[in-house]
């Protein structure tokens, strides 16, 4: 079931409120009404020595990196996540299973452009993105304007579409260890 927020003319609040929410079956997903979607993503990887650290698209100087099948880029892996689940569409490890020999060490740009043609194809566009990294070291916060730029020309939108936040985790667990590092997004797609 998808669930549509809709309005009421003025002059029909006497005999119904303003808003509604209303349920559609999923064959009625390509209705010309416009409807919204959240969707959310998580991921985390561990760091280890002698990795390259690829985050949001750019390369950062450290001497530990995070570990996958490819370039282990958590921030654009959490966005995909957050995209393909608002759009319906499963999620990475379905859309790009890690056991493809194709995508090792692959550029996560790239997942998350082919990510895009796929939400396009289905009708809709991105509203805006809000993401969240967890990272102990090292400081970030001023790289993030180089990712923002990275990733909204990875997916064709606006910079003022895409939000990225960087937090510790207070030196606690494995993060603050320096022994990983996670990362959230939330999603609004749209369509008319
Ligand atoms: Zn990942």
């Amino acid at each position: 079931m998808a669930f549509e927020l809709t309005s009421s003319p003025a002059h029909q609040l006497a005999s119904s409120p303003a808003y509604q929410l209303t349920s559609s079956p999923a064959h009625q997903l390509t209705s010309s009404r416009a409807m919204i979607r959240i969707g959310f993503g998580f991921d985390t990887h561990a760091m280890e020595s002698d990795h390259n650290f690829r985050l949001g698209g750019i390369d950062i100087p450290h001497s530990k990196g995070p570990v996958g099948h490819s370039d282990a880029d958590v921030l654009i892996h959490a966005i995909i996540d957050a995209l393909l689940g608002a759009a319906g569409l499963r999620d990475i490890g379905k859309q790009f299973p890690d056991t493809d020999p194709a995508l090792k060490d692959i550029d996560s740009r790239i997942l998350l452009n082919k990510t895009m043609q796929l939400i396009r194809e289905r009708g809709f566009s991105v509203g805006n993105i809000d993401t969240t990294i967890v990272l102990q070291y090292p400081k970030i916060s001023h790289l993030i304007p180089e990712m923002i730029s990275e990733l909204t020309k990875a997916m064709d939108l606006e910079a003022g579409q895409l939000s990225i936040k960087a937090k510790t985790s207070e030196k606690l667990g494995f993060i603050g260890r320096g022994e990983g590092i996670s990362a959230y997004a939330v999603v609004l797609l749209q369509k008319v």
